[in-house]
């Protein structure tokens, strides 16, 4: 457990007190009321307990639930996501969680093997990117829209285990093959939440799916999550509007994650690996070589917390600057986290798409 969730769970434990405070107070003015129409609410003590499994989806979910439930993070941030293994005290978190959220699209392989292990059957989930048709992961190009369509009519909650019974086997056990060139990922390019547009419909499909599971606190769940789309309009505004100029950009990245969002504001994404945990192999090298031949490539970005001599290779043998963007895979927990690192990115990318 990291220290951010720590401290979580102690406000959480907090609350109870604060409520019952609250309901002694009430209980006293309706001793003396001639009439007492409202029964005194604990939204805070009687919020879900919801587990979420990474970053992104659990900074969406924190906005949406505010003060309304406790908010815990299966895949603490630091851990690698992408072929993340599922631990013993994972599937306990989840034994005794009313609501797991998910970023779906596949990111979250290991899921459905962790969640028959929980044995939750009370256990409600939350595909957060359900309805979003992702773009193929190999290089933003669109070919596979149909696809993935056809998969997500057979969406994830019921039918789980037996849907992605392949998946996970194929994560587990061939995982680096599975994500060489050939790479699929059958539901499209996961990185949705890197797409501000994209991202207002995780959030609004969090606070939908809340209230379908807990009607009491809906207005809750409405004004926050409206809040935190407004924020997601504005960021949306400020990438359209920065990245007019430099429409058609070619940007490499480290690792295939910025797709969708090249997609959104006309730009083209190049990515040297699929996986941050892939190595880098000549063929890699090469091809990224080639197509900055091919296309006029502006910039060069690696990540953060990734340091390999192989980039800065390519950096010096294409004489592209390098600099880092931050796929939100790992990093601080405070909803207001991702607007701090997308603009971030925004002025990297606008930089390097303007300076070279
Ligand atoms: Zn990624």
């Amino acid at each position: 457990m990291t220290s951010t969730t720590q401290y979580l769970s102690v406000l959480h434990r907090l609350r109870p007190t604060a409520s019952l405070q609250r309901f002694l107070i009430t209980a006293f003015t309706c001793l003396s009321a001639i009439a007492c129409d409202s029964a005194p609410t604990s939204e805070t003590s009687s919020g879900p307990k919801i587990v979420t499994t990474f970053l992104p989806v659990h900074l969406f979910t924190k906005a949406v639930v505010g003060d309304t439930g406790q908010v815990d993070i299966l895949i603490s941030p630091g851990k690698e996501v992408h072929d993340y293994q599922a631990t013993p005290e994972d599937a306990k978190l989840l034994a005794q969680a009313d609501i797991l959220v998910e970023n779906g699209l596949g990111m979250e392989a290991f899921l459905s093997d962790l969640v028959a292990n929980a044995g939750n059957s009370e256990l409600q989930q939350i595909d957060s990117s359900k309805g979003i048709e992702a773009m193929d992961g190999e290089h933003g190009h669109d070919e596979h829209g149909h696809d993935e369509h056809k998969h997500d009519e057979h969406k994830h909650d019921e039918h789980k285990h037996d849907e992605h019974k392949h998946d996970e086997h194929g994560h587990d056990e061939h995982g680096h093959d599975e994500h060489g060139h050939g790479h699929h990922h059958p539901e499209g390019n996961p990185h949705v939440w890197l797409d501000p547009v994209l991202a207002q419909q995780q959030v609004a499909n969090i606070r939908d799916r809340l209230i379908e599971i807990d009607p009491d606190n809906a207005d809750s769940y409405r004004s926050n999550a409206e809040a935190y789309i407004q924020q997601l309009q504005q960021l949306d505004s400020e990438f359209k509007e920065k990245l007019a100029p430099v429409q058609g950009c070619n940007f490499i990245t480290f690792h295939d994650a910025f797709g969708h969002l090249a997609q959104r504001y006309g730009l083209q994404q190049e990515a040297i690996v699929h996986i941050p945990e892939d190595s880098i192999t000549p063929q890699d090298i090469q091809r990224v070589q080639q197509l900055a031949k091919q296309h006029s490539v502006k910039a060069l970005f690696t990540e953060p917390g990734i340091e390999d001599k192989r980039i800065e290779q390519i950096s010096s043998d294409l004489n592209l600057s390098l600099e880092a963007i931050n796929p939100l895979e790992s990093g601080e927990t405070d909803p207001q986290y991702y607007f701090q690192v997308m603009r971030s990115n925004l002025e990297a990318l606008s930089r390097a798409c303007q300076n070279n």
